[in-house]
């Protein structure tokens, strides 16, 4: 035996008819070490650059499961949403937003898919699906279980077979809500997970599965970012099954919850970036538009959002008019998974909802009169790398104190029929 045979790798080659004479054996020798040394090396590196692509291409294990009722906690590491990084480029966006992004269209006539913006320069009044989804079936194995379909944009996975009509009618609620994340005017850009061609929902067929996996019952759906997966009841989607048949069940009356989650999967690139008032804000925006057969109305959304409020625990006044409680700004803007979680089983979790909802919807529409001019300077800086904190404190407060901003959301909410009592709870606050 080679006195070196333990420690060949087993790609290393050795010419077993070539027998150096006793004289120039440790010349060979040492010319075999250098070129294991050296192969070594190489394999060394590329391990490393493996590992490093691993890192860097795949979420932490280590997230939470983010449900409707407990935040979205983590996310995969992001790369920066837009190109450059440059702050003092982004302070005439506010202002100028129309007119940047008329430019952008012009100089990027066809953009990469992948960063494409179908983002619409004023705020739509009304998101249409363009058809009914088409529906394929991707596999049908009787013997795992496991029915796959697909649509434009999300791949739905199920115990038990669907068929396309069926997958067809719960898709339109999918579809719609992508379109309508995809062109509301804050440029979110919504696309899947990394390493993802579609989003990825899976539908169970039974309850009891659902609840196991949710650790909890009730909830039409959840968004895991750990699992980059939707997960949602059947029962939730109005199918219904009764023995080997699956019905559909037009009864359904409200998609609210499944349209909250399924904005924060449009959102998953945005989950480590933005803080939590606007990440449950945002979906609590969308989650209170009108939405029937596949059309979503924003013309009407000061009256979704007294519904929306009221669903939350407000009180109605009169016709036109609700009474509830808003944490105040400071500490809303501070306020972290934690503390929203632990308020989860009491009113303060409702507050918590509320409390988004009002300041998403204050900066959308109502702030210094400039539909979402700020926010969306917000989001732009942020997607190009500048800590949401930096931004909130540039773009949205811009000189203004939480209690100066509080008191102009109180009289906004106040004009349109919506009276806000700010609650205190002693927590930490925002540092303007
Ligand atoms: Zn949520």
């Amino acid at each position: 035996m080679h006195p070196h045979a333990p420690t060949l790798t087993p790609g290393a080659y050795v010419d077993p008819a070539r027998s150096a004479p006793a004289g120039r054996q440790r010349g060979w020798g040492r010319f075999t070490l250098m070129t294991r040394s050296f192969i070594l090396l190489v394999a060394t590196s590329g391990v490393a650059a493996g590992v490093l692509w691993m890192k860097k291409e795949t979420p932490n294990p280590a997230g939470a499961v983010a449900t409707r009722e407990a935040p979205l906690v983590e996310a995969r590491s992001l790369k920066p949403l837009l190109e450059t990084a440059n702050a003092a480029k982004l302070a005439p966006y506010a202002a100028k937003m129309s007119s940047a992004r008329s430019q952008e269209a012009v100089s990027s006539p066809q953009p990469k898919e992948k960063d494409a913006s179908h983002a619409m320069t004023q705020w739509p009044r009304e998101v249409v699906l363009r058809g009914t989804p088409q529906v394929h079936s991707v596999s049908q194995d009787a013997k795992s279980g496991e029915y796959v379909y697909q649509t434009e944009h999300f791949e739905f996975s199920c115990d038990i077979a669907l068929g396309v009509d069926v997958v067809r009618h719960f898709a339109h609620v999918f579809e719609a809500t992508h379109l309508l994340n995809c062109q509301l005017p804050l440029d979110l850009k919504p696309a899947p997970e990394s390493l993802r061609k579609l989003y990825r929902a899976r539908i169970l067929s039974k309850d009891a599965d659902y609840t196991a996996l949710r650790k909890a019952p009730g909830g039409g759906g959840f968004y895991s970012s750990r699992d980059k997966c939707m997960y949602v009841p059947a029962s939730s989607l109005g199918v219904k099954i009764a023995g080997e048949r699956v019905l559909l069940d037009q009864s359904i009356e409200s998609n609210s919850t499944l349209i909250h989650e399924i904005t924060h999967q449009m959102m998953n690139r945005w989950v480590s970036l933005l803080p939590l008032w606007l990440l449950e804000g945002s979906a609590e925006y969308v989650a209170s538009a009108d939405f029937v057969h596949g059309r979503f109305s924003l013309g009407q959304m000061e009256d979704r959002l007294k519904q929306r409020l009221r669903s939350l625990g407000a009180q109605r006044k009169d016709n036109a008019s609700v009474r509830c409680n808003m944490l105040n700004v400071a500490e809303l803007l501070k306020l972290n998974h934690k503390t929203w979680s632990a308020g989860m089983p009491s009113p303060a979790g409702h507050e918590n909802y509320t409390s988004a909802l009002l300041l998403t919807y204050y900066l959308y529409h109502l702030d210094r009169g400039r539909e979402g001019a700020g926010i969306i300077a917000m989001l732009r800086a942020v997607g190009e790398g500048m800590p949401h904190e930096d931004a909130l404190r540039q773009f949205i407060l811009a000189g203004r104190k939480p209690a100066e901003l509080e008191g102009e959301i109180g009289m906004a909410f106040a004009r349109m029929g919506v009276e806000l009592k700010f609650t205190r709870r002693g927590g930490a606050v925002f540092e303007p």
